[in-house]
């Protein structure tokens, strides 16, 4: 029952919005770069704060590597709180130079297991941006949690509301094939959903969720 709820949320997703093309990037580091950059902020203030390190000829790993904390600071300045951002992409760039010689083609064969748990013990790496850099960025069959993904899978009765976000992690990938495009999909139109339709005052008419039991039947405007 689970696992065709999920399904169906999914179909009805896609078929109403089509595919949403993420995540936007030009290449895997910049992908990981706006990872970091989007926690607790618009990805408006994000896309400034990369084109800045573009027009600056900056957006390279080596490049930001060797780049003293305060000009990056200053380049990501738009995308908020850039001093603890500009802190957070060091240290994931101390990691990748120190364990893999600063390329992410040396990532390749080490297991998914392994590599996010040695992402999320970079020092302001957090589950949801961990799992968006698996995903987005190194093809990686993990699900990515957010705040939109746990209120529609409480609300449509998948998971009690005090899931925790590995057991919503769990929820998707146990009952979903192990698939890096579909997950990358499924993300994306959850975020879609949760910003157009179930807000925290939910929008149910209209949703293409709706035809589904959900539990604010009653309460919807
Ligand atoms: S808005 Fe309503 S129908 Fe849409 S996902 Fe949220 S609870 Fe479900």
């Amino acid at each position: 029952m689970t696992s065709e709820t999920v399904t169906e949320i999914y179909e009805l997703l896609h078929e109403a919005f089509g595919s949403q093309h993420w995540w936007p990037g030009e290449t895997p580091f910049e992908v990981i770069t706006g990872a970091i950059l989007t926690q607790n902020t618009s990805w408006m203030n994000v896309e400034k704060a990369i084109a800045n390190l573009k027009s600056a000829g900056r957006l390279s790993a080596e490049v930001i590597h060797r780049m003293e904390l305060s000009e990056l600071a200053e380049l990501i300045r738009p995308a908020g709180y850039y001093n603890i951002k500009a802190a957070r992409l060091k240290n994931f760039l101390d990691w990748l130079f120190d364990n893999y010689g600063g390329e992410l083609a040396n990532l390749e064969p080490i297991p998914t297991s392994r590599l996010r748990e040695e992402l999320l013990a970079i020092k302001g790496i957090g589950r949801e941006t961990a799992d968006s850099i698996l995903l987005y960025a190194l093809g990686r069959p993990i699900f990515v949690v957010d705040a939109y993904t746990a209120r529609i899978a409480v609300r449509h009765g998948l998971i009690e509301p005090q899931a925790d976000y590995e057991q919503l992690r769990e929820l998707f990938e146990s009952n979903l094939a192990q698939d890096t495009q579909l997950f990358n999909e499924y993300h994306a139109l959850l975020v879609r959903t949760g910003k157009e339709f179930c807000r925290p005052k939910a929008r149910c008419p209209g949703c293409p969720l709706e035809k589904l039991p959900h539990t604010l039947e009653n309460e919807c405007l």
